[in-house]
């Protein structure tokens, strides 16, 4: 339908056990969520270069009966179309918020600790999301200003009631956070349209950061345009010393990726803030006595 009305679209068999394959995954996940599948993985954003944590990404994960865990980037785009990103979103939302605000009451109230939740178009749209944002930080008693909400270039690209939730959640002092930046439509355009507080630069071009002079460069760019707006920049998917360096030297504060830690069960986040408490706090003679 989409494609125009004079043209003929054969759909072979491969394309059938595609569709089989997504119902039959749609179906499974409309359960997930009463049958205790999903759980929330959180991925720390350090301040480079001493790696002290700043906050986590929230970052959902689904242990199908079967399957086994199935990769969000597959049951997220079925979650989208079937809508279900809406019930999913809003229960990923309250986990983290909660969580949030316990990890934030164990730490100094002023360290600067936010917790970062991704929201796909789908959610954006949905009239009450700004309402259940809302909700959702009262119930935990979290202030907005510790909550980023993550949304892609290509979300709110059309502007229209995306756009319209995104400004009513900055409204609200939530911040907000461009994610993949770079990769969708009109990333600088939509700095002129769209309330910003953080970009994280995608992957693709942090990895090219110990590359060539040219894939520098535009990490170098993104870099400079952030300082120039007063935008926080996070450098995604660092995975090497080198790279981190490489930010550093280019300007980078804070940075995400395997390098530093990877997404981990609350239980091991805990872990690792007491840790750093730990390490901080030592001269002052607030670490629990080693044993
Ligand atoms: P994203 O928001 O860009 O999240 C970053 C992804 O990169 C995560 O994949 C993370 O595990 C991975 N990553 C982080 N550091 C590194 C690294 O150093 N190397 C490599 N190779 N990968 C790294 P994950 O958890 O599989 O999530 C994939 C995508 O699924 C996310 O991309 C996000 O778009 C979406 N997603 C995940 N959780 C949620 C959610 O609760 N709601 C919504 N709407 N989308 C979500
Ligand atoms: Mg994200
Ligand atoms: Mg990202
Ligand atoms: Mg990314």
């Amino acid at each position: 339908k989409e494609s125009g009305k004079s043209r003929w679209v054969e759909y072979g068999p491969e394309l059938d056990a595609h569709a089989v394959e997504h119902a039959q995954l749609a179906a499974d996940l409309s359960q997930a969520l009463d049958r205790d599948e999903l759980t929330v993985h959180y991925q720390p954003i350090v301040a480079l270069p001493g790696g002290e944590i700043r906050g986590v990404e929230a970052l959902v994960r689904w242990r199908h009966p079967t399957r086994g865990q199935v990769s969000p980037a597959v049951f997220i785009p079925v979650a989208e179309r079937t809508g279900l990103i809406v019930q999913i979103g809003a229960w990923v939302l309250r986990k983290s918020c909660d969580q949030a605000a316990a990890w934030i009451s164990a730490l100094d109230e002023a360290a600067p600790w936010k917790m970062s939740v991704n929201a796909s178009a789908r959610q954006l749209l949905e009239p009450s999301f700004v309402d259940t944002v809302a909700a959702i930080l009262h119930d935990c008693a979290l202030p907005p200003a510790r909550l980023t909400i993550e949304i892609t270039e290509t979300a709110v690209f059309g502007g229209g009631r995306a756009l319209d939730t995104v400004r009513s959640l900055h409204a609200l002092g939530v911040k907000i956070a461009l994610d993949d930046f770079g990769t969708g439509h009109s990333s600088l355009g939509l700095l002129r349209t769209c309330p910003v507080d953080v970009l994280k630069v995608d992957k693709s071009f942090v990895d090219g950061v110990t590359g060539t002079v040219e894939q520098e460069a535009i990490v170098t760019s993104i870099s400079e345009i952030a300082q120039a707006l007063r935008l926080e920049a996070v450098a995604e998917g660092v995975e090497t010393r080198a790279q981190a360096n490489r930010l550093l030297e280019l300007g980078y504060q804070l940075a995400q990726g395997f390098h530093f830690y990877r997404p981990m069960p609350p239980e091991a986040v805990t872990a690792a803030i007491a840790a750093e408490a730990g390490v901080t706090h030592r001269g002052a003679g607030k670490a629990t006595p080693a044993s």
